[in-house]
Formats: structure tokens, sequence, C-alpha cells
């Protein structure tokens, strides 16, 4: 499990630093410099937005901006689909400069296309979304024939020299046998890295019923984990211990500033899942938010949270404060089975506030202003970059 060495070790040595001098830090800069996709997952809680927010865009500066503001040493570029962003090569290149570690998130159907305007570098890496063998994706994505196209891009960047990973969210109905094939379909194919991460509950998305609560991902990491001796039969990029969170033997409260979100609304309040109100500043979002209102059995929207977001900064803290906690996994494995880690009471959480069309109507109201600190894309521009 894990990152490259280098990664790893400059990651490791920020984390160290941090946690001697002090007080809260981001470990990653989630980047979603626009909303528009060419797809339309049921899962998706970005794209159900007007025109008007669909066609916004963060500036190559707001980017650059943002990781010198917020000091993360690694930044995930999302969306929306990044390469329908006309300035996404001089965005990743920008990063790189900074000596960042860039990880370029993308559904892959325009990476051919585009994969002429990047460079492999060591500090780049092709993340490629990719939620299981063809049935299971084309399902999740909701469109026949991206399986294929997303195995078509992977092979074009491993041809080209980059370093490529995937990116597979996993929902309930997941079944575990095919889940641990496509794992070992991904490894022999080559892949430098699996992200996994449990389905976000995003409120706007399409399809409520298949995101998973906290016991069913448990079971469900569990059953898919000792199909692969633990987890060890597969280079998973999340880190041993938050597989092990993961799968239910470790007790953690989220750590929502670790991976903070820039959109075109700003600074995302709490955190890359829950969109309870906007900062304009990194300072402004760590300052002024309540981050004692958030996490789960605080609040009702946090109750089935397991997020990559929320819990990778826990997992690397306790591994600087418990190192030896680490041998196990890697020696072993993830545990699969016996008792689990007790897990947060809910009894005491706040009931869910709905704020979302409060944040649109804002938006909406700064763009035919013409006060929006974001830029507005054309037709024109889409048309051309797909
Ligand atoms: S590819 Fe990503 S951003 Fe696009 S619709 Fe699917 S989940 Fe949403
Ligand atoms: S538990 Fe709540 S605050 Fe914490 S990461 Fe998850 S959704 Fe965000």
């Amino acid at each position: 499990m894990g990152l490259p060495f280098i990664q790893a070790a400059k990651i490791g040595a920020y984390v160290m630093k941090k946690h001697i001098t002090g007080g809260k830090y981001p470990l990653v800069l989630m980047l979603e410099p626009l909303f528009r996709c060419n797809l339309a997952c049921a899962g998706c809680g970005k794209i159900d937005y007007p025109d008007e927010i669909l066609n916004q865009r963060l500036s190559y500066q707001q980017c650059m901006d943002a990781i010198d503001e917020c000091g993360a040493p690694a930044v995930s570029i999302a969306g929306g689909e990044p390469l329908l962003h006309r300035d996404m090569a001089k965005i990743v290149q920008g990063y790189i400069e900074r000596d960042k570690f860039v990880i370029l998130c993308t559904n892959a159907l325009l990476l051919s296309k585009k994969i002429d305007q990047y460079t492999p570098h060591e500090n780049f890496t092709w993340s490629i979304h990719l939620d299981g063998d063809k049935t299971m994706h084309d399902s999740s994505v909701c469109l026949d024939g991206t399986y294929e196209k997303a195995i078509a891009a992977i092979k074009l960047c491993k041809d080209r020299g980059f370093r490529t990973q995937i990116n597979c969210t996993l929902f309930d109905g997941s079944d575990p046998e095919r889940t641990a094939a496509f794992f070992d379909e991904m490894m022999a194919m080559g892949v430098d890295g699996i992200t996994v991460s449990p389905g976000y509950a995003y409120e706007r998305a399409p399809d409520q019923q298949h995101f998973l609560n906290r016991e069913r991902t448990k079971t469900m990491f569990r059953e898919i984990l000792s199909r692969g001796r633990g987890g060890r039969n597969w280079n998973f990029t999340n880190s041993g211990l938050f597989m092990d969170f993961l799968a239910g033997n470790q007790t953690y409260e989220c750590t929502p500033w670790s991976m903070p979100l820039l959109t075109v609304f700003g600074w995302q309040k709490p955190c890359y899942l829950l969109g309870e109100g906007y900062a304009a500043t990194f300072k402004e979002l760590m300052d002024g938010t309540e981050w004692e209102k958030y996490g789960v059995g605080k609040y009702e929207k946090c109750a089935n949270c397991m997020v990559h977001c929320g819990f990778e900064g826990t997992a690397a803290t306790d591994a600087i404060k418990h190192p030896l906690k680490m041998l196990p996994i890697l020696m072993r494995g993830v545990k699969t089975e016996g008792a689990m880690a007790p897990d947060i009471d809910l009894s005491n959480q706040r009931p869910a506030e709905f704020t979302f069309s409060r944040h649109v109507e804002h938006k909406m109201s700064a763009i035919w202003a013409g006060k929006s600190n974001t830029t507005q894309t054309g037709a024109q521009e889409i048309a051309t970059a797909e």
C-alpha cells in the first residue's frame, strides 16, 4: 500500500514538521476549478447546478494563489471534468514548478485528445475514474462504453511514461468478489495505484439509494480485503491505517481541514463532502469555521461518512503518534475478522441544516450583477474543449 518513496518521504516530513509545530494544517488541496462535466453519473453531487454556475471557472492565477495560500504539499484536481478547463495543462505545470505533487482526476473521455499537452514528471499522476469492471463502471457512470475508453486511456498514459492510477468509488451493492477481481486486473495492467473510497452521500446526487452507511462500508471492505491478503495484493494509494479504518478496526474522528476544497463558490466549509458555507480565503476557512460542530456523532449529515478527505488526515496523525500501529498491517495486511472497533455514538448529533439553495442563489446573484470572482466560459469554448 502506498505512494512512491519520494512522495511518501516528502509528505511524511511535512506532516512530521506540522505535527511538531502544532495547529491545524492541510495535507492535500482539493481543487475543483469547474463543475461542468461531460458525463452525468447517478452518484454525482457536482453537476446539478444552473448553466451559469456550470460555466464558471477558477482562473490559473486563482489556482496558484490557492496552493500558495494553504501550503499543502499535494493537490488533487477534480471537478466536474478538469480536462474541459482550457488552462488545465498550464495549471498542472504551475503546481509542478512549485514542487507540489499533482493528481489529475479525469473520467478519461477527453484524455487521448489532450495528452500531448502534458509531460511525464515524477510529481504528476493521472488518476482515471474507474468504479469497477465494465458492468460496474458503465452502470456507475450511466453510459455504456465508458469502461473501454478508460482502459484505453490507462494504456495510453502508461505507454507515454506517465504515472497512472485509478480512483474507484464503491457504492452499496458492489460485489466483493468482482471488486477483488477488478483490483487484480488493474494490478496486472500495471496501474501505479488504486485510490478507493466509499460512495459520498452527496445530498444533491440523483441516486440516493446506493450510498453506504458505516456498518455496510466496514463489512464490505472486510469482504473485499479478505480476498487480497488483507489488501496486500493491491497497491492502494490510501494509507494503511485509513484502510484499517474502512475495515472497522479504528475509531477515528474526522479531520475535515486536512483536505480543504476550493471550488468556484470559494473555500468550502467544513469539508470536501459538505457545503455548509464558503470562505473567500483559506485563512477565513480555517479561522471562521466552527469545526467543533461537525463530525460523526455531532451532525446528522456526517453520520455515514468514512471518506478519505475526512479521515486520511486522522490516519496520518495516528501514524505519527503511534508508528507501531502500522507494523501488523504491513506484515499481515488489514484485519478482516474478529470484533470491530467501537463506533461513535450518534444519539446526540444535531439535525441537518439545508443550505444548498442559499449558496446557489448567492452565486447566481453575483454572476448576474457582474460581481462573480470566477470567470465565465462561453458555449464556444466548451465546444472547443470537447
Ligand atoms: S465523471 Fe465525476 S464529475 Fe463527472 S458526472 Fe461523473 S462523478 Fe460527476
Ligand atoms: S464526518 Fe462530516 S465534517 Fe467530517 S469529513 Fe465527513 S462529512 Fe465532513
